[in-house]
């Protein structure tokens, strides 16, 4: 199906998302690698009224994982409830593998606005704000 990919500001950390539109039904699905925000704007058939409504769902975002395999596989990881303390020691575990490119790896929770880094060094374009990556990359 035709889409279009676009950068949007995300509606719960204020970095850049990706947008991903679909012009001829008007659908959307916004996911953002900063915080784990995803929003999906989808075209439903109501079969009781005989027409087609949308139906938009949207997950907060509570932090995201990337985990980058030393074969260059790439895992991300959205949350979207509260990270709990043994979400985090679980998942370090799980980014201590051998087989993980730690330097490439990162972990960071989003919460009441603020990013925490709880494992690795997430890359530059991650700290920019929407606008500043606007700028660096369009
Ligand atoms: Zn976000």
């Amino acid at each position: 199906m035709a889409s279009t990919y676009s950068a949007v500001k995300c509606a719960n950390c204020g970095r850049s998302a990706i947008s991903d539109f679909y012009y001829k039904t008007d659908e959307e699905y916004i996911c953002c690698r900063r915080c784990g925000y995803h929003y999906s704007k989808t075209c439903k058939y109501d079969s009781a009224n005989k027409k087609d409504y949308f139906e938009e769902v949207e997950h907060k975002g509570y932090g995201v994982i990337s985990m980058v395999k030393k074969d260059g596989t790439r895992r991300m990881l959205l949350f979207n409830k509260k990270i709990s303390s043994e979400d985090i020691e679980n998942n370090k575990k799980l980014l201590l593998a051998e087989n993980v490119d730690q330097d490439k790896s990162y972990f960071v929770s989003f919460e009441e606005g603020v990013f925490t880094i709880l494992f690795g060094n997430p890359s530059e374009n991650y700290h920019l704000t929407f606008e500043e990556y606007k700028e660096n990359n369009f």
